[in-house]
């Protein structure tokens, strides 16, 4: 497993922007566990602004626009550079829903995405509403 100080060396060492090598040093931990890098005290916090997609791309190669960065370790906070593989977008919904992450279509979920249409159409209505007046 990687320590800490050999991952701060991994991405002082790479091309990723300033900006961003500080930020992650500034914040970075390791969890024992699984090795994760983590830059969020949550972390299972999505990292987001494509960070983890940089970050792909500075230590494995380009990823493409029609690919998505799935996670390995099944933390989407995590930004290690070796639990993170190359995906399509199907994958990372299949990924998803092994894990237990998405819901499937069982007769519960497809009533429960029944039920959050609903919200979505109530909140569009009282959005309306507010343009309304
Ligand atoms: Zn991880």
């Amino acid at each position: 497993m990687t320590t800490k100080k050999q991952a701060v060396e991994r991405i002082l060492s790479s091309t990723l922007s300033d900006k961003i090598r500080h930020s992650i040093v500034g914040r970075l931990k390791i969890l024992k566990d699984k090795g994760c890098w983590i830059i969020n005290d949550n972390w299972d916090h999505y990292a987001g602004n494509g960070l983890h997609r940089k970050i792909f791309e500075a230590f494995n190669g380009e990823v493409g626009s029609n690919r998505c960065i799935c996670h390995k370790c099944d933390r989407p906070g995590c930004i290690n550079p070796d639990h993170l593989f190359k995906g399509t977008n199907r994958d990372n919904t299949s990924d998803a829903i092994k894990k237990g992450r998405r819901y499937e279509n069982t007769p519960t979920s497809l009533k429960y995405s029944k039920e959050l249409r609903k919200l979505r159409q109530r909140d569009r209505w009282n959005q309306l509403d507010r343009f309304a007046r």
